[in-house]
């Protein structure tokens, strides 16, 4: 089968042919209908030798769908031909995170070895993945799986982060979205689907806030150095009651410190590298700051369920397999409009 492979460090991905894999004991075989392209993977593939957690080559695609192929040994209650969403943060399935659903803060999966598909497992940027559990399977219950397959990540991720801040996102409030890209486009939708705050996006291109604009942002603002001063403006004086930073970068933290309100949230999705310092007066009274990973099994089910209610519709542009390659060249140099997904 043909496979997009990060193989060399520093290097960009290449498109290699590797064996058909075969099922093994419980698993299932994918065939798979498409992968997402997520800025995570820039992330590790900028990453020097001694800090990358897992060995190359590694097959890359985190966000994945397809239909089932093939049974392993023992699996029963799916139908070949199912057409499914792979749960990418892979747990244990016994500890008691994994038994709320919460694999993706799994707390034995580090010492066990287990890794997201295309995070260190091999991942759906190829035509066929073997997912190691069937509960890693979501239906995809008649949804178009090239627009469903960034909701496994782009979707699910921004899910996670703003059911955090459900109570703080009353009518009246202001959300701060930074960065407009595969998470915060579909960030935009899912804050209009599920809150009735005012929803602003800082971005650094006009062709980004355009986009925040189409998705339903009620306000938009040029990511620069006074954009928290703007978001204070837009706001009164009182700053945003939310701050979702989809950069993550020391400048965005820095502004998503300085728009934040009283008793409000920063929640830092990006992985920038920023970080905000908190203690007593470093940030206005009693505001909250986290920094989540992914998502759950049961919010990635109420995600679909949104978009099966036509409550999200991801921007995505689509790329053959041997495009790969130039598809991440396209993210890194902040091109891709919504969401680059890979056909294999
Ligand atoms: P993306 O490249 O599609 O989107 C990033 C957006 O940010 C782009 O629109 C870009 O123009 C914009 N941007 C860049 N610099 C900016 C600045 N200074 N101010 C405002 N906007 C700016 O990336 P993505 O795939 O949506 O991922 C977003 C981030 O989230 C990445 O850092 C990724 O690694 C991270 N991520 C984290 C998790 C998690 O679980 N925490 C999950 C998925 C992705
Ligand atoms: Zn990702
Ligand atoms: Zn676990």
């Amino acid at each position: 089968m043909k496979a997009v492979q990060y193989r060399t460090v520093g290097a960009a991905p290449e498109v290699v042919t590797l064996p058909d894999p075969e099922p093994g004991p419980g698993q299932v075989l994918l065939k798979v209908t498409a992968a997402g392209v997520c800025h995570s993977d820039i992330a590790v593939m900028s990453m020097p030798a001694g800090q990358l957690p897992f060995p190359l080559p590694l097959t890359l695609g985190h966000e994945g769908v397809g239909t089932v192929a093939a049974l392993g040994a023992g699996v029963t209650g799916l139908a070949e031909g199912e057409a499914v969403a792979v749960y990418g943060p892979w747990g244990c399935g016994r500890c008691a995170k994994c038994a709320e659903g919460k694999e993706n803060y799994c707390l034995r999966a580090a010492e066990l070895g287990i890794r997201p598909p295309g995070l260190g497992a091999p991942g759906a940027m190829a035509e066929y993945l073997l997912v190691d559990d069937p509960r890693h399977l979501v239906p995809l219950g008649g949804l178009d799986p090239v627009r469903a397959v960034p909701l496994t990540d782009a979707g699910l991720t921004p899910y996670h982060a703003i059911r955090r801040s459900l109570g703080k996102l009353l009518p009246g409030s202001t959300v701060a979205v930074i960065g407009a890209g595969g998470l915060g486009h579909v960030a935009v939708q899912l804050l209009r689907a599920m809150t009735a705050a005012r929803v602003v996006v800082l971005d650094v291109t006009e062709e980004k806030l355009a986009l925040a604009r189409a998705v339903g942002a009620h306000e938009t603002v040029l990511s620069d150095a006074s954009a928290a001063a703007a978001v204070r403006e837009l706001t009164g004086g009182a700053g945003a009651q939310v701050v979702l930073d989809f950069v993550g970068a020391p400048p965005t933290v820095a502004a998503a410190g300085a728009m934040v309100a009283v008793e409000g949230d920063v929640t830092i999705v990006g992985l920038g590298g920023g970080t905000l310092p908190v203690g007593f007066g470093a940030l206005p009274h009693e505001v909250s700051v986290a920094a989540p990973y992914w998502g759950t099994r049961a919010e990635l089910i109420e995600v679909l369920d949104l978009a099966r209610a036509g409550a999200v519709e991801v921007h995505v542009e689509t790329y053959r397999i041997d495009e790969a390659p130039l598809a991440y060249e396209r993210l890194h140099a902040g091109r891709v409009a919504g969401r680059a997904v890979i056909l294999p």
